[in-house]
């Protein structure tokens, strides 16, 4: 089984990850189990950017394969913020600071329009050089205010018009059919396949 080490210290993100690629015979260990306490500052101007960066430090202290998730919250009336600065969004401590920011901000900009997107970047880097990329992206809405306690983030305030509901009042199943990062790992997991097919 060859073994990967997963760039995250989010468990929940971990679990997502590992439900796709252990079927397809990979060992996926966090970074936190392989003994890296270290993370690198993400200085990228994409998600794509600073998940290469954590890849990369990740295989250059393990030598081993590395997979990295970058994710975040995209909104229209905001020019795109908070974007890469999703998880330090005017440096507020918790979730809940975040998303009372992100709505007075929205409000402030006098912008009627509440589109938004979750993207997700992933990068795996192989010793020998290799990488291998996938993105996801889920389209919703900004909601007026936050409802519903499941999830993670911006998931209260974050609606899907065509399901009623914010990310949040969604069971996890139900995130893990529509997410941006299971979009992405979906596309990730089809890559790796394609892989392993001539090794
Ligand atoms: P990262 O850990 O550097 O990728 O930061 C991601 C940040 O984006 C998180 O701290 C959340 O604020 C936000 N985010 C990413 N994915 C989600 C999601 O699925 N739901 C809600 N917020 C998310």
């Amino acid at each position: 089984m060859e073994k990967i080490i997963c760039a995250t210290h989010n468990s929940g993100k971990l679990r997502e990850i590992r439900s796709v690629l252990e079927p397809l015979g990979y060992t996926v260990v966090s970074a936190s189990d392989a003994g890296l306490t270290d993370e690198p500052e993400e200085t990228g101007v994409t998600f794509a950017e600073n998940a290469r960066i954590k890849a990369e430090a990740v295989m250059k202290a393990t030598g081993l394969p590395a997979l990295a998730d970058d994710s975040g919250l995209c909104v229209r009336a905001l020019g795109g913020e908070p974007g890469v600065y999703s998880a330090r969004y005017g440096g507020m401590e918790d979730d809940p600071g975040r998303i009372d920011l992100l709505l007075r901000n929205i409000s402030a900009s006098g912008e009627s329009n509440r589109e938004a997107s979750f993207i997700c970047a992933l990068c795996c880097l192989f010793p020998d050089g290799e990488e291998i990329t996938a993105y996801g992206e889920c389209k919703g809405e900004i909601s007026d205010a936050p409802r519903g306690e499941g999830g993670f983030g911006y998931d209260p305030v974050f609606l899907l018009p065509e399901l009623g509901a914010t990310m949040a009042e969604l069971t996890m199943e139900q995130k893990n059919r529509i997410s941006h990062r299971a979009k992405a790992l979906a596309i990730f997991a089809q890559k790796m396949k394609e892989r392993n097919k001539w090794s």
